[in-house]
């Protein structure tokens, strides 16, 4: 049967969920549409899930201690009760480790301008904080084929950077189905194992979805939060030849493996970002560590040309790249013979940094690209596209006169030409998942 409604937002992942809950707060009648059983099951179901502060350029850091508000208090966030219960969020605080192959002054400059809080560590503190771990700086990191793979370190680390207020969420994918249930409490309808298979038009401008089998939804904006396949519906669309910032689907192992005998990292430990070994490292239930790639250049990179299909089962090399370089920095670490954890995909952009954006489709827009690490803005992103929907319908002309918007938990203003698909890349990113 083709219905219709104000927007249709394609894609029922965490960031997809927040959009329409925003956009229901602000009396929009949306429709949610996934080729999925439920919400959450895209790649934010694999989602690590830390919330941190340390980003390479002042918007990241911005957005994310914004955004972290929300986790802070998450069921008056979402505003309604879930049958499910509500995910929970671990203020774990989280470690940078500086090594010297990097400058990180930068965060503590952006730090101070953002209001995030921040203590810095020499390494007396970092040995009597945290025991476990060796604070050799084992920089740059290393494939394990490597002959100098073994070597010890040469010298310390510089010292480490904490952000107390940081951690992560315990179920990405309750966390999600909240933001559903807060969404449908307003309004917002979703509908589920309904495939978009193509983006209508009418007199130049988008008229809705169409699904598998041929129904339509019309509706005069649609929003594309399809994770993986965001450069599918872009195609769809047809707006990727107007875009400078492009996305694509990049593999991601993260592997989970018992801390070592004695340590409870579960209540001692803290996310660790570790980027003289490339890796970065979280707490993970039933006493386990959970530890994934930071991107380091000694690792190739598996890009994928069909997010529906793509290698699901843990490799050998990965696992070993990721735990025998953790095994540097928790030296009592037990190495397990098999390896476990996940393997999802990232949906990355040419400089790491999302595009959250109209097109040039009039009321085609897109929060995509989000390069491995933004699950934790949920929140900001909802505010902040909505608000850019608001204004581009009511006739700003966004890309000659970028929105700017007032962030509502911090106050924070944010300038969405940062996030435009027609950018320069960003000289400041990391290019890779540290954004
Ligand atoms: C392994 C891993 C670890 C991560 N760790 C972190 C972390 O620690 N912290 C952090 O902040 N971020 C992290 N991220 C990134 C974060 O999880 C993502 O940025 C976020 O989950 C993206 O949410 P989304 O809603 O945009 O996409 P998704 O959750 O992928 O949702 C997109 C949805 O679109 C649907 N869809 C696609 N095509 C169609 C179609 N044609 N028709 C209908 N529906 C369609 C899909 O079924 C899917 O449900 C990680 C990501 C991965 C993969």
């Amino acid at each position: 049967m083709n219905r219709s409604a104000d927007v249709v937002v394609i894609g029922a992942g965490i960031l997809g969920c927040a959009i329409a809950f925003e956009l229901s707060k602000r009396d929009h009648d949306v429709i949610v549409v996934d080729k999925l059983p439920t919400a959450g099951y895209g790649s934010t179901s694999n989602s690590c899930a830390i919330v941190r502060f340390h980003y390479s350029t002042y918007d990241g850091v911005a957005l994310s201690h914004e955004s972290a508000q929300a986790w802070f208090d998450w069921p008056g966030y979402c505003g309604v009760e879930d049958e499910r219960g509500f995910a929970e969020y671990l203020r774990c605080g989280s470690l940078v480790l500086k090594s010297a192959i990097r400058d990180y002054s930068k965060y503590r400059t952006q730090f101070e301008r953002v209001g995030v809080r921040y203590e810095e560590l020499g390494l007396d503190e970092l040995e009597e904080r945290f025991p476990y771990l060796d604070l050799g700086d084992h920089g740059p990191p290393r494939a394990p084929d490597d002959p100098d793979f073994d070597e010890p370190a040469e010298r310390d680390l510089v010292g480490a950077i904490f952000t107390p207020d940081a951690g992560y969420v315990s179920d990405p994918q309750l966390a999600t189905h909240n933001l559903m249930r807060a969404a449908e409490h307003r309004g917002c309808e979703f509908i589920f194992d309904a495939e978009i298979t193509a983006i209508p038009t009418s007199t130049g401008r988008v008229a809705g979805v169409e699904l598998a089998g041929g129904h339509r939804i019309h509706a005069p904006v649609v929003v594309n939060v399809a994770g993986p396949h965001s450069f599918v519906i872009n195609r769809m669309a047809g707006v990727i030849d107007d875009m400078t910032i492009t996305t694509r689907a990049l593999r991601h192992e993260v592997h989970h493996l018992p801390s070592p005998p004695g340590l409870d990292f579960n209540s001692v430990g803290t996310t660790v970002s570790d980027s003289g070994n490339g890796v970065y490292v979280r707490p993970e239930i039933g006493n386990h560590i959970l530890v994934g790639g930071e991107d380091p250049e000694c690792d190739p990179k598996t890009w994928v040309d069909d997010p529906d299909v793509f290698d699901r089962e843990l490799s050998r090399s990965v696992f070993e790249a990721q735990v025998f370089r953790l095994a540097k920095r928790i030296p009592d670490l037990g190495i397990p013979d098999r390896p476990k954890g996940v393997v999802d995909l990232y949906d990355v952009t040419d400089d790491w940094i999302p595009i959250y954006d109209r097109s040039t489709l009039p009321g085609f827009y897109m929060a995509v690209g989000t390069s491995g690490n933004q699950f934790k803005n949920a929140s900001g992103v909802g505010h902040l596209m909505a608000e850019l929907i608001l204004a581009v319908e009511s006739g700003h002309d966004h890309d000659s006169d970028p929105v700017e918007v007032r962030m509502p938990y911090t106050g924070l203003e944010l300038d969405l030409g940062f996030y435009s698909r027609n950018r320069e890349m960003n000289p400041d990113s990391t290019y890779t998942v540290l954004g």
